[in-house]
């Protein structure tokens, strides 16, 4: 299984795409970037998973319905924790900000369901991934996940303060391939990120110390666009090669 960045970046900036990841080609992890997938693409994606329910990470999930609602044969499954499908339904798509897909029906069949996730279980999703969703320490009903396909597993935070629940679920792994976490602040701003519930470089690496020592390349992603040569500088400085910063168009397999 490939995950590969289509946005990566913790805010919107010129030059800059909001979080979305394909796994595979039927599955598109949270929805910031999706207007960055060509229109056959966009149309490939069975199931959009959301992490959390923060606009950089649904923004552009009701212009890929719009563009996509009449070349689909079936209806686009949105899936994520209850209280995030709850916030998306009650303040997106709610025929005001945006309209209902739930509620246009195209052949027959609604333009979008929801499907809830239920936490620590293993949900097979289109292409044969699993996701394993975990509760994190962040607003809007988020979730971590961890990705399965038959050859590994990936840990991937989505936006979370300091956690615990995630790195013990991976630590179990025998088969983990990568861990994919988010840096949104430099070190210099600690106290921003813990009042936000995000990590800095310094952090990440009390994060890392909960999974213990995995040989595995850790990527990060999230990163604050005006603070991104600062963390890079600090990634470089205290990790080495150990954690890499994620770039648009890079791909991680397991
Ligand atoms: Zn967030
Ligand atoms: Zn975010």
């Amino acid at each position: 299984m490939i995950l590969e960045a289509v946005g990566v970046d913790g805010s919107k900036q010129y030059g800059c795409h909001l979080c979305s990841m394909m796994l595979g080609e039927h599955v598109l992890l949270d929805a910031g970037s999706a207007s960055m997938l060509s229109g056959g693409r966009q149309e490939e994606v069975k199931t959009v998973l959301l992490t959390h329910a923060h606009l950089d990470h649904v923004l552009e999930l009701g212009f890929m319905l719009d563009a996509t609602v009449a070349a689909r044969g079936e209806p686009l499954v949105v899936a994520g924790s209850a209280a995030c499908l709850d916030m998306v339904g009650k303040h997106y798509m709610n025929d005001l900000v945006w309209p209902d897909f739930g509620r246009i029906r195209i052949s027959g069949s609604p333009s979008l369901v929801y499907m809830e996730l239920r936490d620590r279980e293993w949900t097979r999703l289109p292409g044969g991934v699993e996701a394993w969703s975990e509760p994190v320490c962040h607003g809007a009903g988020a979730r971590g996940f961890i990705f399965r396909s038959e050859t590994g597993s990936i840990v991937y935070t989505g936006d979370t303060g300091p956690t615990y629940s995630l790195w013990e679920k991976a630590s179990e792994l025998d088969d983990l391939r990568a861990v994919i976490a988010e840096i949104s602040f430099p070190n210099s701003m600690t106290d921003t990120a813990i009042a936000s519930d995000h990590l800095t470089p310094v952090l990440l690496r009390s994060e890392l110390r909960k999974l213990g020592s995995p040989e595995v390349p850790v990527y990060a992603f999230h990163l604050k666009p005006w603070n991104r040569r600062e963390i890079k500088e600090e990634v470089a400085a205290g990790f080495g090669d150990a954690v890499t910063v994620l770039r648009r168009g890079d791909r991680v397999e397991f």
